[in-house]
């Protein structure tokens, strides 16, 4: 069983169910949620459709402490939360002065008398409700006592939803967060079969989610017991050894900078089948500038071989998507400016190019260094181009944090 207060989820709109827009709402009021000590029991879609959302409502506020709503609160036809949530809960709608006010002085925006009329819809409160004023956009959030908690209404627009649901939190004591041990250059099922062994002894359960580029092993304080957390984060962090690169949220470019930063050196790239993207992951971090050289995207032969010194000869002897050119590649990034430690890329990323020898997905990095020590890597990528892309931006990133580590 489970000990902490439980809460619902709930988006509203037609746009969602329907696929026209992501919903982005849900997952980060959830996470919200779970930070601030609550179990997520419900997170759910609904069209806008006034029935359903009464019908859900009225169950989802007899079962959980805490349902938040949001979206449907704007002043077109399709905004039919308060409505739903009036009916759901017997709490009659009366129009807020404050409010109404408010929106009189913002009705100057629409030309149509009809929409300046329908504007007024914004300011209908349930009855024993509190508002949560509007902090960007017009339409205030509602806090509604229930018999089992609380609901809360909020806008749909992601950056009207957020402060409000900030405010609304406001008092509730953060549980324990969970600890997030971000991975690379491991499957989902080793890091499971690495961590599970070296935490069995702990209150904490585990999670993994895997990305195209990496996986997160986040551990959680069971209940919110939060002893155990810290010694279970440092056993999995131990079983998992130099494939977690961060335990603080950090990124795989911000993890390369930091790294870099401390052991003074400097960073540039030769990128061809990567296009730029290691380079734009690096600039990414705020105060790159203090360790990143520079990039050189260098896609045709002639431009390899003009900005970067690869010989012609050599790229003719063994191909672009060999060890030789990305070697060549990353020591002419060496060359220019004053990097100290240099990665390159040359693949074929797909879908057309790929040869029995060289298929689509392989790619080879070089790594150069100014104590001379350089060296190839060969990896074969699963996936369409743009995970090809995204897969080999990733290696180079972490094949620069590698060569860091060992100094
Ligand atoms: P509404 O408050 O329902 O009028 O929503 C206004 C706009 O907010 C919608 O057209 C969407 O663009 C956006 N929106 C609503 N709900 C969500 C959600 N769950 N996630 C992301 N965007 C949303
Ligand atoms: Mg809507």
């Amino acid at each position: 069983m489970c000990a902490l207060p439980t809460a619902a989820v709930v988006t509203v709109g037609t746009e969602l169910t329907s696929g026209l827009r992501r919903d982005t709402n849900g997952s980060e009021i959830a996470r919200a949620l779970a930070e601030a000590g609550y179990h997520v029991a419900s997170l759910s879609a609904l069209p806008d459709d006034l029935l359903a959302l009464e019908s859900a409502l009225r169950t989802l506020t007899s079962l959980h402490a805490l349902v938040i709503v949001t979206g449907g609160l704007g002043p077109t036809h399709d905004d039919i939360t308060r409505e739903a949530a009036s009916r759901a809960l017997g709490r009659p709608l009366a129009s807020d002065n404050g409010v109404v006010e408010r929106l009189a002085a913002l009705a100057g925006r629409h030309s149509e008398p009809g929409a300046r009329a329908q504007m007024a819809r914004q300011a209908d409160v349930l009855e024993g409700a509190a508002l949560l004023a509007a902090v960007a956009g017009t339409a205030p959030g509602q806090i509604v006592p229930t018999p089992a908690g609380a609901l809360v209404l909020l806008p749909g627009p992601p950056n009207e939803m957020r402060p409000l649901l900030s405010r609304a939190l406001e008092g509730r004591i953060p549980s324990t967060p969970p600890v997030r041990l971000r991975c690379i250059g491991i499957t989902e099922s080793d890091a499971q079969h690495r961590v599970q062994p070296a935490i069995a002894a702990r209150d904490v359960d585990l999670t993994l989610l895997a990305t195209p580029d990496d996986v997160e092993v986040v551990l959680f304080a069971r209940d919110g017991r939060a002893e155990d957390l810290g010694p279970a984060a440092e056993a999995a962090k131990l079983a998992l050894g130099t494939s977690c690169y961060s335990d603080d949220g950090a990124s795989l470019a911000e993890t390369v900078v930091d790294l870099a930063r401390r052991s003074n050196a400097r960073i540039a790239c030769a990128e061809s089948c990567t296009g730029g993207l290691v380079a734009a992951a690096l600039t990414d971090v705020p105060g790159s500038s203090d360790v990143f050289e520079g990039g050189v995207v260098a896609y045709a032969n002639a431009m390899k071989s003009g900005l970067l010194d690869v010989p012609e000869q050599l790229i003719a002897r063994y191909g672009a998507v060999s060890d030789r050119t990305a070697i060549a590649m990353a020591e002419g990034a060496l060359q220019v400016g004053d990097a100290t430690l240099t990665v390159s890329t040359t693949g074929i990323a797909g879908p057309a190019g790929g040869s029995e020898a060289k298929p689509v997905g392989l790619v080879w990095f070089g790594i150069a260094r100014h104590d001379g020590r350089t060296h190839a890597v060969e990896r074969r990528f699963g996936g369409d181009r743009d995970m090809v892309r995204r897969r080999a931006t990733a290696t180079a990133l972490d094949l620069l944090r590698r060569s860091l580590l060992e100094g």
